[in-house]
């Protein structure tokens, strides 16, 4: 399916109400005529962003977009700061920096792959941490600037997810501990969540060296493929 097909399904009110009814980033923008709104097409090659105002076409980078998730506690966040201390070929970004956006996913996934789509100028793709709502990012007007979305879930067994969670991090809340837990299992046992599938990778007993040592080989792999395809 061409990927401006897709339905984004933030409606215009809402996106008045959320101060994104327009795009202000640099990519978005029509150089030619201005136009600013969340109406561009891309092009059939992929390769260039095209204003349906004025016709006018501008080369931009299409790379892909990958996903670190998995269950809260299991360790997303402290992996993506191991990778942060390494030379790496993409950026590493968490998606609770939108957390101020509240609990609207679907208008944070936006963003997120807007935020992306401008990042990713610099020639590097980003690599998210997010625990949940990969599904929104499917349904987005963004969507369609990415080749594709990699989903990568790191899990662990029960035993050693409630260590991580109460030695590692101090967190006593049985609540969330149990949603963890639960959360996890899913994981484990299903290779897609709301239609999203994902890889897997178990980090039981594993080293946050190990664990940084296979996400950055997972991003190099799915990226290298899709060079060459
Ligand atoms: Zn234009």
């Amino acid at each position: 399916m061409p990927r401006d097909n897709i339905e984004h399904n933030i409606d215009e009110k809402k996106r008045n109400s959320l101060y994104i009814s327009g795009d202000y980033t640099v990519i978005g923008i029509c150089s030619k005529c201005g136009d600013y709104r969340w109406n561009k097409s891309i092009s059939k090659d992929g390769n260039r962003v095209v204003c349906p105002s004025c016709g006018f076409e501008w080369k931009y980078k299409s790379l892909p977009l990958f996903v670190l998730t998995g269950c809260s506690g299991v360790g997303k966040t402290t992996t993506a700061q191991a990778l942060l201390q390494r030379e790496t070929t993409y950026l590493v970004m968490d998606a609770d920096y939108f957390g101020f956006m509240g609990e609207d996913y679907q208008a944070r996934a936006e963003q997120v792959l807007n935020l992306s789509k401008n990042l990713m100028q610099s020639g590097k793709p980003v690599l998210w941490t997010m625990a949940g709502a990969l599904e929104k990012l499917d349904r987005t007007y963004h969507r369609r600037f990415f080749r594709n979305i990699h989903y990568l879930a790191l899990v662990c067994d029960a035993d050693d997810l409630r260590h991580r969670m109460m030695v590692g991090r101090a967190i006593q809340d049985e609540e969330w501990i149990k949603r963890s837990v639960e959360h996890n299992a899913y994981l484990m046992c299903h290779d897609s969540i709301e239609g999203v599938g994902y890889d897997r990778f178990d980090i039981t007993g594993k080293s946050v060296d190990e664990v940084a040592d296979y996400v950055d080989s997972w991003i190099r792999e799915k990226w290298n493929a899709e060079r060459e395809s």
